[in-house]
């Protein structure tokens, strides 16, 4: 991933022997009695390693790991009951992934936790579903596939309507959707949150955050390579962006004390890129708050988009977030913005 670059590989190495050592200083949350081979294996000097196949795994915490180079980040939470994954990756990588889940951990992947529709955070379901075990005790239920939770606009963009031909095969769909606020659900002697947030990438966003591991995956709602991307045709929006980075800090990410800005507390993981804390988001909510602003100061004064554009509305963080070339380059980001601001 060249994306992430050389500051973001440092900026992980970095946050993950910290993250480790106040792992160390809090005490692990499990007793030797409580865990069997995973365990042991995540008590093995931790960091980041290369697998074989070109992903590399870190473990976050001592029952949490974040699997990169899939597509969207892969996470899986390690328990009595099996696997939690937030995400699968991409279909193409499928295979990999399983293989890099099953060197963490032999136990049964039993959910999926989707964080949106994307091909490249749903694409793995399939595969990771097959080789899993549902969640529930039902014994009518689809005992040979994990349970796949999502919110209900994933599977209705995951589905087509009748007569129309769906762009994933029905065994990557959810199994399980829920439309309210909050789906919490108890599983490896964590709370398991899974978070509904209204049209911020797009009208499908959850996020997951497991209150006793406390780490929380945010999906594409935080992306610390480049701006948010928001993407108006599939329901996101700059208001739904700013509120979910808002509620992230107000709610969920909980600051280092006494010095808020320090390092340390939850543990962020993004959809992409590297693992964050609450300093960080607050770096990037203020960054896309302070644009936002200045965006509609020009839509106030009436400005045209491409008045807007070349009056540089990102300057003083372009070098940071921005970009001209890829999928998601800083001109793409300011009209969304601009269209989202003129729109209201
Ligand atoms: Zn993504």
């Amino acid at each position: 991933m060249t994306a992430l670059g050389r500051r973001g590989a440092t900026a992980r190495l970095a946050l993950v022997v910290i993250l480790l050592a106040s792992a160390t200083l809090r005490g692990a949350p499990f007793t030797s009695g409580q865990e069997g081979p995973a365990l042991a294996q995540s008590r093995q000097p931790a960091g980041v390693t290369s697998s074989p196949q070109g992903l590399e795994t870190i473990q976050v915490r001592p029952n949490v790991y974040a699997i990169f180079g899939a597509g969207g980040n892969v996470v899986v939470h390690v328990g009595a009951d099996g696997l939690v994954l937030v995400d699968g990756g991409s279909a193409d990588m499928a295979d990999k992934v399983l293989q890099a889940v099953k060197a963490i951990s032999p136990r049964p992947i039993r959910l999926i936790v989707n964080t949106s529709a994307d091909a490249d955070h749903v694409g793995g379901n399939g595969v990771l579903g097959d080789a899993g075990v549902s969640l529930s005790t039902d014994p009518f239920s689809q005992e040979s596939h994990a349970t796949v939770l999502a919110h209900e606009n994933v599977l209705l963009k995951m589905s087509a309507p009748t007569g129309s031909a769906s762009p994933f095969p029905t065994n990557a769909w959810p199994n399980d959707t829920f439309t309210s606020r909050f789906r919490s659900l108890y599983v490896n002697d964590d709370a398991l949150q899974v978070i509904r947030q209204t049209g911020a990438h797009s009208d499908a966003d959850a996020m997951a955050l497991f209150r006793n591991a406390d780490v929380i995956v945010t999906g594409d709602v935080i992306d610390l390579r480049q701006f948010p991307v928001i993407d108006p045709a599939r329901g996101g929006s700059i208001q739904g962006e700013l509120e979910a980075l808002n509620r992230l800090l107000t709610e969920f990410v909980v600051p280092n004390i006494p010095q808020v800005l320090k390092h340390g507390g939850t543990v962020v993981i993004p959809g992409h890129g590297y693992v964050s804390d609450y300093a960080e988001v607050v770096d990037y909510r203020d960054t896309v708050t302070v644009v936002t602003d200045i965006i509609q100061d020009m839509v106030t004064k009436g400005m045209t988009l491409q008045q807007v554009k070349t009056a540089n509305p990102t300057k003083g963080y372009r070098a940071r977030f921005g970009s001209d070339t890829g999928p998601w380059t800083t001109d793409k980001f300011v009209e969304a913005v601009y269209n989202g601001l003129k729109k209201k």
